[in-house]
């Protein structure tokens, strides 16, 4: 193995986006934080089929909670990595499963808003309050 292709984390395998993204000791760590097992079928998907399955759902279960969840921890996986490739600055697993939760409660809190405001009161009530928009 060319240590230019070795995963910067663990230091064991080769990276790649599915190592990267599920598949490292340290990311596996972040997906056990909500539930997923290490053995679990969840790991075995080719990667396109994961990610769709996981953001998009099945004909018989979409959780929008968990497409957020997931693309959030996506996110925050590759942020980890890229902060230590360049930057050199570790996150430990378990503040990368803190800023996982902040963020989905902050999404899952502005679709809220979102709904109050796209709701037909919010025109009448822009209107007789002067334009002001209400705090969620
Ligand atoms: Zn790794």
């Amino acid at each position: 193995m060319d240590h230019i292709d070795t995963c910067s984390l663990c230091l064991e395998e080769c990276e790649s986006l599915e190592h990267a993204l599920s598949d490292c000791k340290w990311t596996k760590q972040v997906w056990m934080a909500f539930n997923i097992h290490n053995n679990s079928l969840f790991f075995q998907k080719e990667i396109i089929n994961w990610l769709h399955v996981n953001i998009c759902g099945s004909k018989h279960a979409f959780d929008t909670t968990w497409s957020i969840v997931f693309g959030v921890i996506l996110d925050r996986v590759w942020w980890r990595r890229n902060e230590f490739v360049f930057r050199n600055k570790w996150t430990s697993s378990e503040g990368v499963v803190g800023s996982v939760l902040a963020l989905t409660k902050d999404i899952i809190r502005s679709k809220e808003c979102h709904k109050i405001l796209s709701h037909d009161d919010y025109h009448d009530y822009s209107v007789n309050s002067g334009g002001r928009k209400p705090i969620c």
